[in-house]
């Protein structure tokens, strides 16, 4: 294997990592590449992430053929130097999990704060090994999970209780509506069921599809399954959009963002949702309103009367009144649909953060989240990197353990697919 304290031809610029990653802020102090170095060493799941990446192998079935998928698999991380300059490896492979941790913790065991991998991000399965590049002239990215990128600055115009890069349990609820919607949406419309939900240590949600048929998935086809549930303004939804807003947006617009990000009476929430209303409208033949005009006079006259879900009771039922369900669900997704970050989606090569990674600007795990729990999950009570170290059978062992039961029930379902689709094999 290469060296990792060079860069080489694998090897990018931090300039050029914005393209490819998700998200590449942040940096390690000294004191923490002590601990990362540890947490590698006695505390990161290997041997779940290489079940989780290979259970699915499109390379035939048993241990041989994951074993030779997982080979093919992409990683890289990011390593920053005493001297402060940050440089990335690319296109690393491995066959064995020893070999993964050896790359992760360094390759200077005695001077343990060199060159400690800062995260592992996770790529697509080549033509051939990653490490063996350069020997081949086909060097193709083959198959890959389905992968989400939800952050939450992404949704800075709509929210009042964060700015930034910053996510309290308030803003979480846009990520939390965005994850079930992706659930409904690919096990509805699909029939994918294995779906995991990973916190991405910082302002984001990351959703990772593994069933078989998504990992060969077309960029063109990923391309489409985001561009599908696009909305643009109708009064007649496409099915899925009409169960999402039934089920999952309107309540959710209802009994949270309206009062939770102040929609009426913060000033500029109010100004940005009046921007959503249409000036003038024909209904039927002759007839032209002027809903903004009215709906402002009517906000006027109930201002204080009214709390905030009976305003916006009244402005919907003005539009249903007119026949206009397509400002009603013009507002309500404008403020709930799922921001995706399409070209994570889109570009097979890109790449994410790895699920049990600790974040390098926050320190917080990347812990994977039951759907069933997403609600009352908090980003603000992450384990962070030295909690873990000193109080394991709370800050990590739990999520190891849930991380180990999510694996079981895949397995479960692969085979029941391979079994759908085979009948002989079982
Ligand atoms: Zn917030």
């Amino acid at each position: 294997m290469d060296t990792q304290t060079k860069t080489n031809d694998n090897d990018i610029n931090d300039e050029d990592m914005d393209d490819i990653f998700g998200d590449t802020e942040g940096s390690y102090e000294l004191d923490n590449k002590v601990s990362l170095r540890v947490y590698y060493d006695q505390y990161f799941p290997f041997d779940l992430i290489y079940e989780w990446l290979s259970i699915n192998s499109l390379f035939g079935h048993g241990e041989a053929s994951q074993i030779r998928f997982f080979e093919r698999r992409e990683f890289s991380s990011r390593i920053t130097k005493m001297d402060g300059t940050t440089f990335v490896t690319r296109n690393r492979s491995f066959s064995k999990l020893d070999d993964i941790k050896d790359y992760l913790k360094g390759r200077n065991p005695n001077n343990n704060s060199i060159d400690v991998a800062e995260r592992l991000d996770i790529g697509p399965i080549y033509s051939c090994e990653p490490i063996k590049k350069s020997m081949v002239t086909d060097y193709t990215p083959l198959y890959k999970e389905i992968v989400f990128d939800i952050d939450i600055n992404d949704y800075n115009d709509i929210r009042v209780c964060c700015s930034d890069t910053s996510l309290c349990m308030k803003c979480w609820g846009f990520l939390a509506v965005a994850a079930k919607f992706v659930e409904m949406y690919m096990k509805e419309c699909f029939g994918f069921e294995q779906l995991l939900y990973v916190f991405s240590g910082r302002r984001g949600l990351h959703v990772w599809v593994s069933d078989q048929r998504a990992l060969s998935l077309s960029s063109e086809a990923r391309a489409n399954i985001i561009k599908y549930v696009k909305y643009e303004r109708t009064s007649v939804l496409l099915p899925i959009l009409q169960r999402g807003f039934d089920e999952l947006f309107l309540p959710y617009f209802e009994q949270h963002v309206l009062e939770e990000q102040d929609i009426f009476g913060n000033a500029a929430q109010y100004k940005n949702f009046l921007s959503k209303l249409p000036l003038e409208v024909r209904v039927g033949k002759k007839t032209i309103i002027h809903p903004l005009d009215q709906i402002k006079e009517k906000m006027l006259e109930i201002k204080d009367q009214a709390t905030s879900l009976e305003k916006w009771r009244a402005i919907s039922d003005y539009f249903k009144q007119n026949n206009l369900m397509e400002y009603v669900y013009d507002i309500v997704f404008h403020y709930t649909l799922p921001r995706f970050d399409d070209k994570v989606t889109n570009h097979i090569i890109h790449l994410l953060k790895s699920p049990f990674c600790i974040h390098p600007s926050t320190g917080k795990l990347c812990v994977p989240i039951d759907l069933k729990d997403i609600d009352q999950f908090n980003p603000t009570k992450v384990p962070l990197l030295n909690s873990i170290l000193s109080t394991p059978k709370v800050s990590f062992n739990p999520y190891r353990a849930s991380f180990k039961n999510y694996i079981e029930q895949m397995k479960l379902k692969s085979q029941q697919q391979i079994s759908i689709n085979d009948p002989t094999s079982f």
